[in-house]
């Protein structure tokens, strides 16, 4: 991460950045104490209740779709209206937080693909093993 926004500040304050970018953010904030001190700010104007909108919003993740309509639309599953939402909060929005949610739904989904592939190799692979043992 070449530079840190205060939105980047934001959201790792409200934890809602991908690990490795958590991870990065993190780092940063130890060797640069002027952005400890934006972090420090930011965090002093929440405690003092100054919310901006943009704030709120990501706080509240108030237009996020849910978990399972992510998942959904990674299936293909939604209607074309859920779809074309969820398609411009994505890339529009650029919502971080459901960036990484479906980033992890995706590598949950392909690893339950991955073992039923397996799972079904592995059952092929007996079954003719055990037509070729019965000759
Ligand atoms: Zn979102």
């Amino acid at each position: 991460m070449p530079r840190i926004t205060q939105a980047d500040l934001q959201s790792y304050l409200d934890e809602s950045l991908p690990p490795a970018e958590m991870a990065a953010v993190e780092a940063e904030l130890r060797t640069r104490p002027d952005l400890l001190g934006q972090l420090a700010a930011i965090n002093g104007r929440r405690d003092a209740g100054l919310h901006s909108v943009g704030e709120i919003w990501r706080r509240q993740r108030l237009s996020c779709p849910s978990r399972q309509q992510l998942g959904s639309h990674l299936l293909g599953a939604l209607d074309e209206g859920q779809a074309a939402y969820i398609e411009f909060h994505l890339a529009t929005i650029g919502c971080r937080y459901c960036h990484a949610n479906l980033e992890d739904l995706r590598r949950q989904q392909q690893e339950t693909a991955d073992t039923v592939k397996t799972r079904r190799t592995k059952y092929f692979q007996s079954t003719a093993g055990h037509l070729r043992s019965k000759r």
